[in-house]
């Protein structure tokens, strides 16, 4: 007969099994209600886009999400753990033009492929949740936001310069375009248009967005920076400047001391950081598209030509992505501003570098105090006058720019001598008495363009009537269905206008013909709430129920790619707010704590199909197993680095759990043996006895062999370090290596182990223990060997093992011994040694004694446990 010990690890047999067996119990994985009782745990990965095909990086970070899950459960916790499709996007419909495939049909059943894959990996989402942002149930709810928003002044309709992506024939929003490119097409130049658009006023919560990063301590660093960056808030002060009239040239003020303005004089706006210098300006420049410039131009055809050529250049240099480094242009109006402060007189220019849509399009230029101005002067013969002193004497006062705050007033009428600091608030308050300017904040974010011209997405419910203008669809008729059996083209504007059924319809208002807007609303909005839903996804008559929400948020752990560290995560925040202010939440943010996993690369490259080096999760699972290949994806790299795949690293992991299989179930039967017997022990009962506490009578080393001693301290080091990683670092790298190391042991002690030298309750401990430790990482092959060891009770319910500190407490450590701080030796002490006779033993060390002989022990510093350093003179 056969050993049926020498049968093979099959991971393709145990894992077919355990699907099935998994899918027949829709419980297992599912989220309790809140009567349980249990503490809550929203674990969350960011749902796919359906591409039709899982790639490396989701199987990563699913598995990392999957983890943590498993092991919440495992502590006791209700996890609810959801998955979902973000469904609509351009991809279908250039697979429609392609293939001539409904949008809608190619999405559905891209939907089914990569579900029956995440299945294949044994992922344990609760799919009665699963979200579909693309079907009517879920997208209704985008439109009832929409609403809300529009009553609330927060969508609103305007006029704007948008970057249009003419490979994706749509607007984008300014996250999308990176370094002047489209931010899916990476070499497709993105153009300036002017067009009407929806926009989420995304802005009026530009400073609580902002504040709210300092709270999120559960955030990586790096993606709250990119946030504040992305905000982008200077402080500084408004100013009017005012426009002198035509016949004034350039020159000091007719009566500096009571300067008044001019009544029904134009006033010019600027925005400065920089109040302290502005007795220092000595122009003022203007953007191409200033209204006061198109004024000026207007009668001037000479100056509307340049202009034009200015805002050309300004375009070409916006498109490119880097508007800093323009070549610097300007031409002087012939006219002249006034300087509040002093009544000066300065030439007013347009400049190619002055942004419209910063401040309000026009500063004032103090090239004494600042790079940018000074080069401009420099180069058009522009006045340069210093008026900040360095305060530190070695500044060689007469070198400028001068550009730091570190410096007194001159050249500044009454507020010489004064600090910066000090000038900046002065000279604030004065503008605000003389109602010329107040300090004031400006943000680099703007309001959110949400109209996309284009099929697959949630329809904007609006209607437009010549009578009643723009009217919003009524709640009732909710949703705004996408219609179907499109023909998607990619000339002629939106398609949804060349369908008149849906283009045609009554005004709610005056019951006339009307028509509705035919733009669709950016995806992002879709992935912006899309996790709430996740809550009660199957609700009908509200987007969720908030008593729900209340229970459930906000979500413990969010894990994703940092790619998305400022578009969709401000936009979740935004909307979060947006919720908050309705009643519907409470919550401030959406995720207490955000992971951001590393990407998976091949030979130090990003898988793509141009280079040919895409690595298929199927042909993985095929071949080694979804144990092995998540295991690998958690083992390969700390979760927050790149990781290089490498199929070696898959067959060694897959090699390893075979170590596993056959360790576990040659020896199931003697450890199941001491289960019969009993002690009236139920399974697991020796982890976790009613008190909390690892149950003494169940494999109590006392008394029994050195090997046992030795293999159950293995085992609580390792349930101690897998414990810390998971409420701590995440590095499942080594949580998965410290498992190895735990199963090398037991190898190696194997002839003990089959010897019976090892008492059956320690050994089941052992086995049990090596299990629960494994479920996490690769499940299929952890119920699988649950069951070998006779166990009924649902894994992924029963209790983490617990680490026993007397057990894992090694009985001899390891000290370095330093000799003035050089390490010449290492002793081995027993663990209770005391500080004076590990004193001893360094002294009594042949190494040491030979380097001090000669001299003298000044001294003998002893940290128990840790180091002995002596002092030799
Ligand atoms: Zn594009
Ligand atoms: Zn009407």
């Amino acid at each position: 007969m056969a050993d049926e010990h020498e049968h093979r690890y099959e991971p393709g047999a145990i894992e077919s099994k355990w699907i099935e067996r998994w899918a027949a119990n829709p419980a297992l994985y599912a989220a309790e209600p809140a009567s349980s009782g249990k503490p809550k745990y929203y674990v969350l990965e960011m749902l796919p886009y359906p591409s039709g095909q899982l790639h490396m990086g989701h199987v990563r970070n699913y598995a990392i999400g999957d983890a943590l899950a498993r092991h919440m459960w495992m502590r006791g916790y209700n996890v609810l753990h959801p998955m979902g499709w973000d469904a609509f996007g351009l991809p279908a419909e250039n697979a429609a033009l392609k293939n001539n495939t409904p949008p809608r049909e190619w999405t559905l059943a891209n939907v089914a492929a990569m579900k029956r894959q995440m299945q294949r990996l044994g992922y344990a989402y609760d799919w009665a949740t699963e979200v579909t942002t693309c079907l009517p149930d879920y997208y209704r709810w985008n439109q009832w936001f929409f609403l809300r928003m529009y009553e609330r002044g927060l969508a609103y309709r305007k006029k704007s310069k948008v970057n249009w992506c003419p490979e994706c024939a749509t607007v984008l929003a300014n996250e999308q375009v990176v370094d002047g490119c489209c931010w899916r097409h990476e070499t497709t130049r993105v153009e300036l248009r002017d067009l009407e658009q929806w926009a989420l006023r995304i802005t009026a919560y530009a400073q609580e967005l902002l504040e709210g990063l300092d709270k999120l301590d559960g955030w990586p660093e790096k993606v709250r920076t990119m946030q504040r960056n992305w905000i982008g808030r200077s402080e500084g002060s408004e100013v009017d400047f005012f426009l002198a009239d035509k016949d004034i040239v350039a020159g000091p003020p007719d009566a500096p001391e009571v300067f008044t303005p001019p009544p029904g004089a134009e006033r010019i706006r600027v925005f400065t950081t920089r109040i302290d210098t502005i007795f220092g300006a000595t122009s003022v420049q203007l953007a191409p598209e200033h209204p006061l410039v198109q004024t000026l131009a207007a009668a001037d055809s000479a100056l509307k030509s340049q202009v034009e050529m200015l805002l050309e250049e300004q375009k070409k240099a916006r498109e490119s992505g880097d508007i800093g480094a323009i070549e610097k242009h300007g031409i002087p109006t012939g006219r002249f501003a006034i300087n509040p402060f002093n009544g000066e007189r300065v030439p007013i220019w347009v400049a190619n570098y002055v942004l419209m849509d910063y401040g309000a399009g026009a500063i004032m230029s103090v090239p004494a105090h600042d790079e940018r101005d000074h080069e401009f002067a420099v180069k058009y013969g522009i006045a340069i006058r210093q008026v900040i002193a360095p305060a530190d004497p070695a500044i060689d006062a007469g070198v400028l720019p001068f550009t730091t705050m570190e410096g007194t007033l001159v050249n500044s009428g009454e507020y010489n001598g004064l600090s910066c600091i000090t000038a900046q608030k002065k000279l604030q308050q004065a503008a605000e008495r003389s109602s010329f300017g107040k300090a004031s904040i400006t943000y680099r974010l703007k309001d959110w363009g949400v109209s996309r011209q284009r099929y697959w997405g949630t329809p904007i419910p609006m209607i437009y009537c010549d009578r009643d203008g723009i009217v919003p669809v009524p709640d009732n008729q909710l949703p705004v269905l996408l219609p179907e059996n499109v023909k998607i083209t990619q000339a002629g504007g939106s398609p949804l206008g060349q369908i008149p059924e849906f283009l045609n319809v009554t005004c709610p208002r005056c019951g006339g013909p009307a028509r509705r807007e035919t733009d669709t609303m950016d995806t992002f909005v879709d992935s912006s709430w899309y996790f709430y839903r996740y809550t009660d996804a199957h609700n009908s008559t509200a987007p969720f129920d908030s008593g729900v929400v209340r229970y459930w948020f906000p979500i413990d752990q969010y894990i994703g790619g940092v790619e998305h560290a400022i578009l969709h995560l401000i936009y979740s925040r935004f909307w979060t707010r947006v919720m908050r202010d309705l009643g519907m939440i409470s919550n401030d943010e959406p995720a207490t704590r955000l992971f951001t996993q590393g990407m998976v690369v091949k030979d130090g490259a990003k898988m793509s199909k141009s280079k040919g080096n895409v690595v298929s999760p199927d042909d993985m699972v095929a071949r080694f197993g979804a144990d092995a290949t998540r295991m690998y994806a958690l083992f390969a790299a700390p979760p927050d680095r790149d990781l290089d795949w490498q199929e070696d690293g898959v067959a060694g992991v897959s090699r390893f759990l075979s170590r596993v299989w056959r360790l576990v179930t040659k020896h199931a039967p003697a450890a199941n043996g001491s289960k019969a017997q009993g002690a009236g022990l139920k399974g697991h009962d020796f982890i976790r006895a009613e008190n909390g506490q690892r149950e003494p009578g169940a494999s109590d080393p006392e008394g029994s062999s050195a090997v046992s001693t030795k293999l159950l301290r293995k085992l609580h080091q390792t349930i101690a370090k897998i414990t810390q990683d998971f409420e701590g670092r995440w590095h499942f790298n080594t949580c998965v290596a410290a498992i190895m190391e735990l199963v090398n042991e037991m190898q190696a002690a194997d002839a003990q182990l089959s010897a019976g030298e090892v008492p059956a309750p320690v050994l089941r401990e052992l086995l049990s223990s090596l299990v629960l430790l494994l479920a996490p990482f690769a499940p299929y092959l952890a119920f699988e060997l649950w069951e070998a060891l006779g166990e009924q009770s649902n894994l992924l319910r029963t209790p983490w093992p617990i680490s026993d500190p007397s057990l894992a407490k090694e009985d001899e450590l390891e000290v370095p011994v330093q000799i003035n701080g050089k390490l010449v030796a290492v002793l081995r002490v027993a663990a209770t040694a005391d500080a004076k006779s590990i004193e001893a033993a360094a002294l009594a060390d042949a190494k040491v004694q030979s380097r001090v002989a000669g001299k003298s022990v000044a001294k003998v510093i002893v940290v128990p446990g840790k180091l002995v350093n002596l002092v030799v003179k």
